[in-house]
């Protein structure tokens, strides 16, 4: 007879679970991968755009990708426009997606590799026994429990996971961003360009995004630090809306949370791995979380399988993918959490300032790392203190 009901539980099916999942079926372990929602992938709660490394974890299908992007524009207080032409590698935006048919294309993915998947199934309560783990699950109103040696927890924002297992992910106030988006028709703008409006007088602490969906539509949404503001994300966004496109029309609203910060201690314990949002893994300078939760997924993937074999479950053996996350794109994170902190500290004036100097350049990689080097160049003294950060 069997000790557990599976090797694996994946709780949630976003992009980290599902390459979770994927990478554990693939190598031969017994995986259920289950979603809370009746459907994967809506509601959304994302702008959608990635860099053209996603080429590098999936194969592009025409299907989930809604614009492909070749510049971007970074607009300042005054409306000075800074261009980021995306003709060199390392693209800040590559491609819009359409996460409603891209995040059920990775569970597909994951289930064509044996995992078996479930929807309207929640993980509600964790316990360990005899070096396993008991998941209590509740499947379309049934609560049962289910065994699993390991679990991935990659149940977003507000994981529910990383408190059962006592993996410290506290947010403070000023560790995330709060946002908000509507996907606008009948607006206006350069087709195959993402704009980001930046500085105190758009939106504190964060910044204002339009991204392209096609044909006079796009995603245009906002990030602030609700700290730095006196105002709500809603109402700058809709002071915004109406300014710039006031004969658009609103056909979605996503309201969320971005945990913006920077990398944490450990993303496991005792038969538990984090990976995405639940493990604060999105970019704390730019609120990205898709290709990042997409890695760690893997590398959970990759761990649980040497874990299994070794047949030790234990935090020090999975300490593993503390250090291969890490290496991977921790000490990014931990990078541009310090040019974050400074970024958002700016003020309007210093802004303009900066872009004057760079108006009219066009400047050959949308990379914003790139970009404050070159802000760098031309005003050294005002950025000197980014210099250390930003070459290591
Ligand atoms: C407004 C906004 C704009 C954004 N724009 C971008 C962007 O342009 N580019 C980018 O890269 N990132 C962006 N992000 C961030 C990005 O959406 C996340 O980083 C990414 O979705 C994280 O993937 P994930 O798999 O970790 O989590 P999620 O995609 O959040 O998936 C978690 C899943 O777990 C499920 N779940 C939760 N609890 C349970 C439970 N108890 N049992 C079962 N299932 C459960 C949820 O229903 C969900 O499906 C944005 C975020 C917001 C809020």
């Amino acid at each position: 007879m069997k000790d557990v009901d599976y090797d694996v539980i994946v709780v949630g099916a976003g992009p980290a679970g599902s390459i979770s999942a994927k990478t554990c079926a693939e190598k031969g372990l017994d995986v259920l991968l289950i979603e809370k929602r009746q459907e994967i992938g809506v509601p959304v709660r994302c702008a959608e755009g990635v860099g053209k490394e996603i080429e590098m974890l999936v194969k592009i299908d025409k299907r989930f990708i809604s614009a492909e992007i070749e510049k971007a524009k970074i607009i300042t207080p005054n409306n000075a426009t800074i261009e980021l032409s995306a003709d060199k590698a390392g693209n800040e935006v590559g491609y819009v997606l359409e996460r409603k048919i891209f995040d059920r294309y990775l569970a597909k993915l994951a289930s064509k590799a044996g995992a078996e998947v479930r929807v309207k199934t929640s993980a509600i309560g964790l316990e360990r026994e005899n070096g396993c783990v008991k998941l209590k699950i509740r499947s379309i109103g049934e609560v049962e429990e289910v065994k699993a040696r390991i679990v991935i927890g990659a149940d977003g924002i507000e994981s529910k996971v990383a408190k059962w297992a006592g993996i410290d992910t506290t947010l403070k106030l000023d560790e995330i961003e709060s946002c908000v988006q509507y996907l606008m028709t009948n607006i206006e703008f350069e087709e195959n360009t993402t704009y980001f409006w930046i500085g105190k007088k758009f939106a504190p602490g964060g910044y204002i995004w339009l991204f392209p969906k096609g044909e006079d539509a796009a995603n245009v949404g906002i990030g602030i630090m609700p700290k730095m503001s006196e105002k709500s994300a809603k109402i700058l966004l809709d002071k915004f809306v109406r300014e710039n496109f006031p004969d658009g029309n609103i056909t979605e609203i996503v309201i969320g949370g971005v945990p913006v910060k920077g990398a944490i201690e450990t993303a496991v314990a005792d038969n538990v791995m984090l990976a995405g949002d639940s493990a604060r893994h999105a970019d704390p300078l730019t609120g990205g979380g898709i290709i990042n939760g997409m890695r760690a997924g893997y590398l959970a993937g990759i761990t649980a399988y040497e874990a299994i074999e070794a047949g030790d479950y234990s935090a020090s053996f999975l300490r593993k993918y503390d250090e291969r996350w890490k290496n991977d794109f921790g000490k990014t994170l931990e990078r541009n959490k310090k040019i974050q902190e400074k970024l958002i500290k700016m003020d309007d004036e210093t802004l303009n300032k900066l872009a004057r100097s760079l108006e009219g350049k066009r400047i050959g990689e949308i990379s914003v790392r790139k970009l404050v080097i070159e802000l760098i160049k031309n005003h050294p003294k005002l950025l000197w203190d980014l210099k250390d950060i930003l070459l290591s």
